[in-house]
């Protein structure tokens, strides 16, 4: 039976990984700083530890015989573009401790297989009638925002341990990624979950806030594509960093629109001033699609399946 660590799978996304590698058959260890806030953890062994401090990685990494054989690092400190926005300094230090110290103690404990999850917010800012940038694209890097910066260094690392300790590493590019038992509250919520929220509470024919003016180009990739993607990619060869995401490309506006088809309700918008990033990124993803992968869900598919989770979170919340 393989076994793999999964770091931060009291989250959104790691929370989902630790379910795909049940389905799959491992030995499943989690460790965050919390708890999962939504779902009980299907980890086999779940500890509660903070992975900023080199000795709880070596605590994360330990077995009684033998080494994990696959370590997945998604543990971030991490929000939607508010969080990035007024939270720099702690997402600068926590991360990049989180992830130095990750990467060199799986290094140094000959970890086989080490998976990073990066971000397109490695990109610049483009227009929207750029051609696609593809991965060699980040550089020379002019990232949007710090949480960009800690992203890229964090590649570096990973690579450079590669590079000196045989370590095969992976590093994932992800695209905004949105579903059920995701942050959709309280500040740290992405936009495909804030949108769901402010029209859950929205009364028909009422009004939501939303930043920016609704001009602003995103893709939102559903958290099952995601999944595949981050196992695919962790079996597969690709040693450079890869994007993943949704070809499926839509304004800020047609997210709330979607959004409001699917609830079936009548939403006028007030756009406010806030940080809304940047306006474009338009990137290839014919590395992922070279190992056979694509994504499967549409956007109005992934927000009907999202939507109503986060309807019920703000029907018990009140
Ligand atoms: P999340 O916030 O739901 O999960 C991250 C988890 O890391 C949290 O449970 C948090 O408690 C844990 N964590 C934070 N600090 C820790 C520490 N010091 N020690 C141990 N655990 C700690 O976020 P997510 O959406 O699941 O994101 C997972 C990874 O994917 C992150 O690295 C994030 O940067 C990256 N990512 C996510 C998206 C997205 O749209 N969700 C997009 C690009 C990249």
């Amino acid at each position: 039976m393989k076994r793999a660590l999964v770091c931060g799978a009291g989250g959104f996304i790691g929370g989902h990984l630790v379910k795909k590698l049940k389905q799959e058959g491992y030995w499943v260890r989690g460790v965050d700083i919390k708890n999962h806030e939504f779902a009980r953890s299907l980890a086999d062994e779940f500890l509660l530890i903070d992975l900023r401090e080199v000795n709880n990685c070596v605590t994360a990494l330990s077995l009684t015989n033998g080494t994990f054989d696959e370590v997945y690092q998604l543990a971030a400190d991490m929000g939607g573009m508010g969080f990035i926005h007024f939270s720099e300094c702690e997402i600068m230090h926590n991360n990049a401790l989180i992830n130095i110290n990750m990467t060199y103690t799986a290094a140094t404990s000959n970890i086989p297989r080490y998976f990073f999850s990066s971000s397109v917010c490695v990109y610049r800012d483009m227009n929207p009638s750029e051609p696609e940038l593809n991965e060699d694209g980040a550089y020379p890097a002019y990232p949007d925002n710090e949480y960009g910066w800690e992203k890229l260094y964090s590649e570096r690392i990973a690579l450079a341990y590669s590079r000196h300790y045989g370590v095969k590493v992976r590093i994932a590019r992800f695209q905004n990624t949105y579903g059920p038992e995701g942050t959709w509250t309280g500040g740290r919520e992405k936009a495909p979950a804030a949108m769901c929220r402010k029209i859950a509470e929205a009364k028909d024919g009422g009004i939501i806030e939303a930043w920016g003016d609704g001009t602003a180009i995103r893709s939102y990739t559903y958290i099952s594509d995601m999944i595949e993607g981050i196992y695919l990619l962790m079996q597969s060869d690709l040693k450079i960093p890869v994007n993943i995401g949704s070809p499926e490309y839509v304004s800020v506006k047609e997210l709330i629109d979607i959004t409001a088809e699917v609830a079936g309700k009548q939403v006028s918008i007030k756009w406010i001033d806030g940080p809304v990033g940047v306006q474009s990124r338009n990137f290839s993803n014919a590395s992922i699609y070279s190992i056979g992968w694509q994504a499967k869900i549409s956007l109005k598919e992934g927000i009907s399946l999202t939507y109503p989770w986060i309807k019920q979170q703000v029907e018990k919340s009140k």
